[in-house]
């Protein structure tokens, strides 16, 4: 699955979120309810009214959507690169996410302590992002000093490496996070393998005060233009509304947002950012027994997507018979679409299309 890092300086609301993240109604609802899988891993169903339609289409027994993990990750502060707070640890933590979620604060409250005794949220992203760089840049200073004699000895992939290693130094030491560097195809492979801090996509989450909640505030809106300007990307929540929405049930949530004039969860927004911001699809399997919902990488081969389910699938891949998803919702079903020649039989090089309903045929 794929997995997103909290992160944020202390007291920004990172743990009222990621309660808030995992414990929603929405997430207990679902067949796979949120599961801790250690105090500060949750999962997180990934809302997509698509499965519901199909579900009452086919009268599938049970639905299971797809599901996205949440890392709660603790202790960046000033100086974390250096060792201070829970220092290196944590930085091990966030090499294995695939996006980072950065919660900045953006409401002012007297109540509650701000490091740096100011709301700025710009220059708390400055803060935590320079803390990054420091810690690439240790890694690549100690990677290419290991990568010495191997280059002497004229091995191929080191060279490769140091080559790309220098790029991202290059960049760091600029005051760039590595993540500006372009990289050619025969090189994004052993670019991802590098697993830099700061190549990573970052999802700004502008947690903001109750009242500001729907429309955000000036300190949102100058989060907004900051992630315009690098390519990442900039949601508005309120950590505490999300909360409160949490403890509710279904019914009593929607009353709750309407009250307060939102449109949806904000979690809700905050899960589908995260998947745009990792470039992420969802096909669907459907059958009498459940529907469910997949995720995969746009850009997906029809044998990958199977492996996604097992890898069985994937190895004995014969081909995916096809429906598009609006095929299956405008002419109602299987049946019928497969009636009308919208069944689709796929082979080996068919790439996914997001909203697919595919049944793999394999060999066992
Ligand atoms: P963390 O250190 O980043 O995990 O922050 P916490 O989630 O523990 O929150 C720190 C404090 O800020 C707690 O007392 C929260 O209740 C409070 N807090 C979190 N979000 C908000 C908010 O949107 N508005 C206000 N006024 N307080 C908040």
């Amino acid at each position: 699955g794929f997995k997103m890092g909290i992160v944020g300086l202390p007291n920004v609301g990172k743990s009222t979120l990621f309660n808030a993240l995992t414990r929603t109604a929405a997430a207990q609802a679902a067949n796979f309810p949120f599961c801790t899988i250690e105090p500060n891993v949750g999962e997180v169903a990934v809302p997509d009214a698509r499965l519901d339609k199909l579900v009452e289409i086919a009268k599938s027994q049970s639905i299971i959507p797809t599901r996205m993990t949440f890392v709660d990750i603790a202790g960046l502060v000033k100086g974390a690169s250096k060792g201070e707070g829970l220092g290196n640890q944590f930085l091990a933590n966030i090499r294995e996410t695939d996006a980072i979620a950065h919660v900045l604060r953006c409401f002012e409250d007297d109540d509650v302590t701000h490091v740096e005794d100011r709301v700025d949220p710009v220059a708390d992203a400055e803060t935590i992002d320079t803390e990054l760089m420091l810690a690439d840049l240790e890694s690549i200073e100690k990677r290419r000093a290991g990568l010495v004699r191997k280059i002497k000895g004229n091995d191929k992939d080191a060279v490769q490496q140091d080559r790309l290693l220098a790029q991202a130094q290059a960049a760091i030491e600029d005051g760039q996070p590595a993540r500006v560097v372009e990289v050619d195809e025969d090189d994004a492979k052993a670019w991802r393998m590098l697993q830099l801090l700061t190549t990573k996509p970052v999802l700004y989450v502008c947690n903001v005060g109750v009242d500001d909640a729907a429309k955000g505030n000036a300190h949102s809106a100058a989060v907004a233009a900051m992630a315009e300007a690098q390519g990442n990307s900039a949601v508005v929540i309120s950590a505490q509304i999300e909360e409160e929405i949490s403890q509710l049930d279904a019914d009593d949530a929607q009353m709750f947002l309407d009250d307060m004039n939102l449109e949806e969860a904000g979690l809700d927004r905050l899960i589908r950012a995260g998947y745009e911001l990792l470039h992420l699809e969802t096909y669907f399997t459907v059958g009498p027994k459940e529907a469910r919902a997949w995720t995969i990488k746009q850009g997906t081969s029809a044998p990958k997507a199977a492996g996604v389910i097992h890898g069985d699938f994937e190895k004995g891949f014969i081909r995916a018979e096809t429906i598009a998803y609006d095929d299956f919702v405008t002419l109602g079903g299987e049946g019928p679409a497969k009636e009308a020649g919208k069944m689709r039989a796929e082979g080996k090089s068919y790439i996914v299309k997001d909203g697919d309903v595919l049944h793999f045929l394999f060999n066992t």
